[in-house]
């Protein structure tokens, strides 16, 4: 069977022409012509009749079907069919700064977080590199953009699929492909204590983003299941850990529940959690889901909420509200299975 030619990174690649006995090097010429030139047949490489002969048996360029395409002023999604049928889906954000994807990692999710409807479909199969890379190609091929962000932060956990997420992310920042900055894509852990150490290992990591959405482990442990596997304490150093081994700053994203977790004693406990450590939050408005347990919270609660963390001298940005008319924002994405 052919393999995927878009799932593989470049050591992959590499110790693929080594083993063939060929110079490991014309991984970069062929990376070069997939992602920069968007070569669609191998005969297009400045390589040998017998290399591109070669490529063309061991190698397919085949990207998800685009089946649905939703699109409003600054937001636009796809529904794309994977080879087996089934479906996910991939989020496109128009910001001032660039084009920013958001894209999937899993078939369903089996994290089952209270507020989140992707949540609520049990995780059916991991997505492989290529998988990933296609929504990323698929966004550009279709919306005409050259994609400057990503975030992993679509439908599924990025850490219950270590190795393909690390694979998609040494793919997308191989600076002779799609070229993207390390600090230009970012991933969004519910909170998996040891990977998000192996993550920290890396030789070049991205950024990292961890779903907090509460102050205390009573509160975290009702809304994210999670909670009671890796508790608030071992998160936190866990996110310490890397924010120090990779020098970065990590962002705490908080999801204001309306009456549940956005009182000013949930900002006063969530800074004393953070203490002086390097860590932002990123207060992110609710978008409804078909669970309708939650509420959004009120404009004035969530600027005392943000208040009382200013005050504390805690780094802190509001989410802008992307593609809720489209099912498009945070937590919104499902692909419908459930239909
Ligand atoms: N599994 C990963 C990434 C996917 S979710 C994670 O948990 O981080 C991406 C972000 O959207 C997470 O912070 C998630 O908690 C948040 N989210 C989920 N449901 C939401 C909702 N209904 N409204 C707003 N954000 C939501």
């Amino acid at each position: 069977m052919r393999l995927n030619i878009y799932g593989m990174t470049p050591k992959k690649l590499g110790e693929y022409f080594g083993a063939g006995g060929d110079n490991p090097a014309k991984a970069a010429i062929v990376l070069d012509g997939i992602y920069r030139k968007r070569i669609g047949s191998f005969s297009e490489l400045p390589l040998s009749q017998r290399v591109t002969e070669q490529l063309s048996r061991d190698f397919s360029f085949q990207l998800p079907e685009v089946v649905q395409v939703l699109d409003s002023s600054d937001t636009a999604k796809l529904l794309l069919r994977l080879s087996d049928g089934e479906y996910v889906e991939a989020v496109l954000m128009r910001q001032s700064f660039g084009s920013c994807v958001c894209v999937s990692t899993q078939v369903g999710c089996s994290m089952g977080c209270s507020f989140c409807q992707s949540g609520r479909l049990r995780r059916r199969r991991d997505l492989s590199p290529d998988e990933i890379v296609g929504q990323v190609l698929a966004i550009e091929n279709t919306f005409g953009v050259k994609v400057t962000g990503i975030s992993v932060m679509g439908i599924g956990e990025p850490f219950d699929n270590f190795t393909n997420v690390t694979e998609f992310l040494d793919i997308v920042t191989y600076p002779k492909g799609l070229a993207l900055g390390e600090k230009h894509v970012t991933v969004s852990t519910c909170g998996l204590v040891p990977e998000i150490r192996k993550y920290a290992e890396l030789p070049h990591p991205c950024n990292l983003a961890v779903s907090l959405h509460a102050p205390n482990d009573e509160l975290r442990s009702g809304l994210m299941p999670i909670n009671r596997r890796y508790p608030l304490s071992e998160v936190l150093s866990a996110a310490e850990y890397f924010s120090v081994k990779a020098n970065r700053r990590i962002t705490l994203e908080y999801i204001m529940l309306g009456g549940v977790n956005d009182l000013p004693c949930h900002a006063q406990q969530l800074s004393d959690l953070i203490g002086d450590r390097s860590f932002y939050v990123n207060i992110i408005p609710y978008n409804p889901t078909d669970a309708d347990m939650f509420r959004k919270s009120s404009r004035d609660d969530i600027m005392r909420f943000y208040d009382v963390l200013k005050k504390n001298g805690i780094g802190v940005t509001m989410r802008r509200e992307f593609g809720s008319e489209l099912k498009a924002a945070c937590g919104q994405l499902s692909a419908d299975y459930t239909k």
